[in-house]
């Protein structure tokens, strides 16, 4: 039996981006050793450096609060939610609550760290209270991987063969049986007075395909591991399929943890010998290792890691709205580049092999800074997320660590008939081409006149002739690069 009477009494658990209850080491840790818990959000997107949530992550993110309450409730408990500056309503709680202990769990961001690590000082030295935070996030605390010497990793492939050679399982905690309450909880205020859903509903197609939430990262883990993880290698690529976990936002909201989802792969705890699970992993990697980069390049999000590409010469801002807006619609007359571009605007997600694609596309063929893209990206995605969006388009920019070479310039038509050879993902996200049989819906410009009114795509049904020619913006694209070599 614990002692209780050694106890202190109340702690504030501090949520952020770990919007669960299971596997959460701030929470366990408050539920053992105090009396009184208070389970908080603050939402206060001012102090998040240049990136506050974009539209649809705010989406999600009221769905997530409501459903970590429920989750809180069922505890026992319930979520209290504020806004405003987190370190002022911190303060306030303390003294108005008496509170002993201030308990969370780490966020990786340039700008949340700073401010995480003044409040930790000033409530640890200033106001005396037991204050810490636990690695709920990430495989790998980012300080703890080096190369032999001595430098952070800039390529992928020795960072995951170390994490393989050097295997660590994450330690999982169990939802606490109970959140210990001993007085009423401060009011807050309900999650809707937080305006997080827009005025007008567009986001209401995103939950025909989403389930925020605690409850719905399971689901999605168990959908994957019961079938499409079997054959994960050969089908992550296939836009069509649903071979992947679309686990991204769940992971980005902390709704599931890298640690449970390892744990759920690798139950007897040692790497796994099977090659699609090491295979998935191996995407999973790919995630620490983004946050590897910020950790260790805060630069990431702003300015290319490669500093040559801080010259390239992209195109003027007035040269390219009209084409950024075209990219931004799925107006590009690029089949498979606007069936990406629709498939976000319906979804709020992407699939990889696709965003590959559309951000090649705008960075080489429309010749747009990456930076316009990320911002789009940021704005409309579910699990928007600083380090793997980053990343992602620095990757494809060619100017990132480990980056695909810039002069490899993916072809949209060449790569829609090798990963979505009949057609299938196009013609679901761009129903003005869907009469059009197989692989010749990917360059609907090449069909003659005819053949495309036979199959009810003639150009007045809507759909824009391409509004680049693949071929020349390739080859401007290569001799910008001349330009910066
Ligand atoms: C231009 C661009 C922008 C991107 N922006 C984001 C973003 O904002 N947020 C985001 O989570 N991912 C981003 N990605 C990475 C990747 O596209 C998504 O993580 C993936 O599509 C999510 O689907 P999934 O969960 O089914 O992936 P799965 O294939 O099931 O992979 C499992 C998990 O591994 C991680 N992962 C997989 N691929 C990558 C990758 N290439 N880089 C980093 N992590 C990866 C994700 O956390 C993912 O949920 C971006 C990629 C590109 C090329």
């Amino acid at each position: 039996m614990p002692d209780n009477t050694a106890n202190p009494q109340t702690a504030i658990v501090w949520f952020r981006q770990d919007l669960r209850v299971a596997d959460n080491p701030a929470l366990s840790y408050a539920c053992r050793h105090f009396e009184h818990v208070i389970p908080l959000y603050i939402w206060d997107p001012e102090t998040e450096g240049g990136w506050p949530p974009g539209a649809a992550s705010r989406c999600w993110l009221h769905h997530s609060l409501k459903a970590l309450d429920h989750s809180l409730r069922q505890l026992d408990s319930r979520l209290v939610i504020y806004a405003g500056d987190s370190h002022a309503i911190l303060e306030e709680l303390i003294r108005k609550y008496g509170v002993d202990g201030v308990f969370w769990n780490r966020r990786y961001e340039p700008a949340v760290q700073t401010r995480d690590a003044h409040i930790k000082a000033f409530l640890k030295n200033q106001l005396n209270l037991e204050c810490r935070s636990f690695n709920a996030w990430l495989w790998r605390e980012p300080s703890e991987l080096k190369t032999g010497q001595g430098n952070p990793y800039r390529v992928f492939t020795p960072l995951w063969k170390r994490m393989l050679q050097d295997w660590r399982q994450p330690a999982v905690y169990p939802i606490p049986e109970k959140i210990p309450q001993k007085q009423s909880l401060p009011q807050g205020k309900p999650v809707d007075q937080l305006a997080l859903l827009p005025a007008i509903n567009w986001d209401q197609s995103f939950y025909l395909y989403w389930q925020p939430g605690e409850q719905g990262a399971w689901s999605q883990l168990k959908r994957f591991r019961e079938g499409p993880l079997d054959d994960y290698l050969d089908d992550r690529d296939i836009p069509s399929v649903e071979g992947i976990s679309r686990l991204s936002p769940h992971l980005h909201f902390g709704e599931i943890s890298v640690g449970q989802i390892i744990h759920t792969l690798c139950p007897d705890g040692n790497p796994p010998v099977d090659r699609q699970k090491t295979g998935y992993l191996r995407q999973l990697a790919w995630r620490e290792f983004s946050w590897y980069l910020l950790c260790h390049f805060p630069q990431l999000p702003e300015q290319p890691l490669y500093s040559k590409f801080a010259g390239f010469p992209w195109r003027t801002k007035s040269s390219y709205r009209s084409d950024l807006i075209a990219w931004q619609k799925g107006m590009t007359g690029i089949p498979i580049i606007d069936a990406g571009m629709r498939e976000l605007w319906t979804t709020g997600w992407m699939h990889n092999r696709v965003r590959m694609l559309t951000a090649s596309f705008l960075t080489k063929n429309l010749l747009i800074p990456w930076q316009e893209g990320q911002a789009w990206f940021w704005d409309t995605l579910v699990d928007a997320d600083l380090a793997n969006n980053s990343q992602g388009w620095q990757w494809v920019a060619g100017c990132g660590a480990d980056a695909a070479p810039y002069f490899r310039i993916f072809n949209p038509v060449t790569q829609g008939e090798r990963f979505d050879p009949e057609g299938h993902y196009v013609r679901r996200w761009v129903p003005e081409l869907a009469a059009i049989n197989g692989k010749a819906i990917h360059a609907p410009w090449r069909l003659r006149q005819g053949i495309l009114e036979e199959a009810g795509s003639a150009p007045d049904n809507g759909y824009p002739q391409p509004i680049v020619n693949l071929k020349t913006t390739r080859e401007r694209a290569l001799s910008a690069y001349q330009q910066i070599r």
